[in-house]
């Protein structure tokens, strides 16, 4: 009953003048071609559109249903019992971005089932509402007794991490997509009445409030587009201005509001966050003509494409408050590169080149989205990449689902939405940005034209272009010309081809050579078009080898494949003993281009020779041995299983990692008071810190434990008989939760006993170095150090080597 009540609420609000032509107000000089323009059907996108439609959007919303998001609003309903929450402020987004996805999605393909799915969680969505338009079920639930990010009031704990607007934010670019998609008002309804809400809350001398979590300034953005209401703008733009320290209170740059945004240059704090908000900047530049965002921006940009993008296009190097980094800190094996910031990173280089016309901005655009993007989602739709490292040696394997799911839901929106990427017009300029089999229909001044597509991309560099105007009419193609086939990797100098191949590119219509200007990094074809009109491209796609700026440390000494957009990586299973840490190959070693259609859903591998290395027990010198190398793209490693992994191979033998030595420790089943979580392999692994607080490589830690009595174990594979212990504890102190242990124990095993060992030599407990440990020699078949954890920290072990 109470159900039916508020539906009818929800559906006889007065409905809006709702403006669906072109924009009828100030926007981007440069207005994208809709994905429902473009089909694609192509080998490489159609599929992974296609399995994001019949796999991980019907997974998605399975999932969210598993672990509570739906009861969260029915619950809010009052047509649940209970008032448990799920864990996260921001789990109400899942829904909302899954819908988003779901829309798309129902735009490419008709889904009725999912329709109707769609309407139901819609329905229990406006249920949800509060009366005045409040949306918030960690606070509806039971507002006596919020969730402690909630705060008592509403809006109390915005500014921290209540996430109350970022939940509006994802509503309203749902209920946009849904509205479009379906030509239904229900949710949109919801997201109104939620907007106006906000509009008589939030402003100046009102609540001066800025969002903890960035997302609703784009949010209201699209709102403002589809029902033309100003005041959303205007808020949008409040939420940016009013960023930043006030009243005596200084910003976080965790939030971007240590300074007001346009005083901000460069990128700093939580990713995402970041990114959300330089893409509202430039869509609220765009949207009031405002130009005082840009500089920011464009600085900004700068920062991040110099000194602090992955060569995946990934970005937020470090976990630690999944942030961007100081610059030039790119460690690969800890590499953050969140999915949701591959995905606001497009987002964002998209809106960049809305803006300025430039390809420099789709250059950033497709190495995030065939890189660092695409191998958030496996290749079959169900498991998922939060942070996506560069390196890996076995300790990541993508998952099938988060407590935290921000990087599942927002894969299934963004994905149906490649094919927007491909194309964009201003008048009668039509820029080719991407590359994909398809055929489109785009309304220019001048005419209808259908484009159609035809190539291999990524695998070939080849691209036929059909134009088919209506009428024969005067337009001019922009062509986008990759800076990968003009040596340049990327903009700025933060990466660099080793060589320059520089082969010709060609272009030709109706099969003679074109001239062309290139302008911002586009061939310019300026003609009257006829009807079959057809246009070649020939991107010269050399396998390239690329260097890091050589203030990288972490791929000092390496480089990287790459081919075409295409960044590759060595895996262990396409190696040598399935390990790939203690390869080296020549920076002048030939590279062969193989298409395996069997493997990895069909890609080419390059094929080359390298060297490894093994260490031995009881040499220093290292056994090498040449051997075949294989790379196989970045984006489809981590589909067989735990591998070994490294996107950076070194050319200098110092930078290799050799195959362990069979030791007592790394032969031996090694298990811990917390059972045998993978990082335990870390132990043996004959990798040494730089420091206690190396977090580079794997190590093994009792977090969050802390004043307890641990411990880690090793059962030898034979009896041995050992007389020393060397340890390197993990400690990243003063930030982390870890440091030096209270004390520790060593003990053997005597029958079914542990027996302390007798100490003969102790060096104390320090960070930074090895502890050794000498004790009378025992024959024994298992060791067990025991470890006794600080009063108000955990304790962590690098390695743990026993002789
Ligand atoms: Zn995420």
């Amino acid at each position: 009953m109470r159900l039916k009540r508020i539906l009818t609420s929800v559906f006889s609000l007065s409905v809006l003048t709702l403006h669906t032509g072109i924009a009828q107000h100030k926007d981007y000089p440069i207005q994208p071609v809709p994905f429902t323009h473009v089909h694609v059907h192509d080998n490489f996108w159609a599929p992974k559109m296609e399995v994001n439609a019949r796999v991980t959007i019907p997974t998605t919303l399975a999932k969210s249903k598993e672990h509570g998001r739906i009861d969260n609003f029915l619950r809010a309903a009052n047509l649940k019992e209970g008032d448990q929450l799920t864990q996260f402020t921001f789990d109400d987004t899942d829904i909302y971005k899954v819908i988003e996805g779901a829309s798309y999605a129902m735009q490419i393909q008709k889904n009725s089932a999912l329709d109707t799915y769609i309407d139901s969680l819609i329905t229990i969505i406006g249920a949800a509402q509060e009366k005045d338009g409040y949306l918030f079920t960690f606070r509806t639930i039971n507002p006596a007794k919020p969730h402690e990010w909630v705060g008592s009031k509403r809006w109390e704990k915005e500014e921290e991490l209540s996430h109350e607007l970022y939940n509006s934010g994802h509503l309203f670019e749902a209920a946009v997509a849904h509205y479009q998609a379906t030509g239904k008002k229900s949710l949109l309804n919801i997201a109104i009445k939620n907007a106006d809400l906000l509009v008589h809350d939030f402003g100046y001398g009102k609540e001066e409030k800025y969002p903890g979590h960035q997302v609703v300034e784009i949010g209201l953005a699209r709102l403002y587009r589809v029902t033309g209401k100003k005041e959303y703008l205007d808020l949008a733009k409040f939420f940016l201005d009013v960023r930043g320290p006030k009243g005596g209170k200084k910003g976080d740059q965790y939030n971007q509001a240590h300074k007001r945004v346009i005083d901000q240059n460069e990128a700093v704090g939580h990713a995402v966050r970041a990114t959300y908000m330089y893409t509202a900047m430039a869509d609220i530049a765009a949207l009031t003509g405002d130009k005082s965002y840009l500089q920011a921006i464009d600085n900004i940009w700068d920062d991040v494409v110099d000194k602090k993008m992955y060569i995946t296009g990934g970005i937020g190097a470090t976990g630690n408050g999944e942030a961007f980094g100081a610059p030039y800190q790119l460690p690969n094996m800890s590499a953050y590169a969140e999915t949701c910031a591959s995905i606001a990173n497009v987002y964002w280089n998209n809106r960049m080149f809305l803006l300025h016309g430039d390809s420099k901005y789709i250059d950033v655009l497709e190495r995030t989205l065939y890189n660092g993007l695409l191998s958030g989602v496996s290749l079959s739709g169900d498991h998922f990449f939060y942070p996506n490292p560069l390196a890996s040696m076995g300790q990541h394997q993508r998952g099938e689902w988060f407590s935290c799911a921000c990087c599942i839901s927002n894969m299934t929106r963004f994905l149906p939405s490649v094919p927007g990427y491909v194309y964009a017009q201003n008048n009668n300029d039509l820029y080719v940005n991407l590359f994909m089999s398809s055929s489109s229909d785009i309304s220019l001044p001048a005419g209808k034209i259908n484009v159609k597509q035809t190539t291999n991309y990524p695998w070939n560099g080849k691209i036929e272009l059909q134009v088919d105007p209506q009428k024969n009419k005067d337009f001019t193609l922009k062509i986008r010309i990759p800076g990968w086939a003009q040596q340049k990797p990327v903009p700025g100098n933060l990466y660099q081809f080793v060589t320059n191949t520089a082969a010709p590119i060609t272009l030709t219509v109706n099969g003679q050579p074109a001239k062309y200007d290139l302008d911002k990094g586009y061939a310019v074809l300026k003609r009257k078009w006829k009807k079959g009109d057809n246009i070649t491209l020939d991107l010269p796609m050399e396998t390239e080898k690329v260097v890091a700026h050589e203030q990288v440390k972490d791929d000092k000494y390496r480089f990287t494949f790459q081919r075409g957009p295409l960044v590759y990586c060595l895996e262990g299973p396409d190696n040598q003993d399935n390990v790939v840490q203690n390869i080296t190959v020549s920076k002048t070693a030939p590279v062969e281009v193989v298409y395996e259609a069997g493997l990895l859903n069909g890609i080419n591998v390059l094929k080359t020779k390298g060297v490894s290395t093994k260490r031995q027990v009881n040499s220093e010198a290292l056994i090498k041995t040449e051997q075949d190398v294989k790379a196989i793209p970045y984006y489809a490693w981590a589909n067989r299983g735990a591998t070994d992994m490294m996107v950076w191979v070194p050319y200098e033998e110092s930078a290799a990692k050799p195959k362990p030595a069979p030791t007592v420790a790394s032969t031996s089943k090694v298990s811990s008071s917390i059972g045998t979580p993978k990082s335990l392999i870390s132990l043996a692994d004959q990798y040494d810190p730089v420091d206690s607080k190396d977090a580079n490589y794997p190590y093994f830690h009792w977090w969050p434990k802390k004043n307890t009595t641990e411990f880690v174990q090793y059962d030898f594979p034979t009896e041995h008989q050992v007389s020393e212990s060397k340890v390197y504890w993990f400690d990243d102190g003063p930030w982390g939760g870890c440091r030096i242990p209270a004390s520790y124990k060593l003990y053997y095993k005597k029958g079914e006993a542990w027996v302390p060992v007798k100490v003969k030599n102790a060096d104390g407990i320090a960070k930074d170095k090895y502890n050794t440990l000498t004790f009378e020699p025992v024959k024994t078949t298992a060791f067990k150090m025991e470890v006794q954890l600080p009063t108000e920290f955990a304790t962590g072990i690098h390695e743990w080597i026993v002789k």
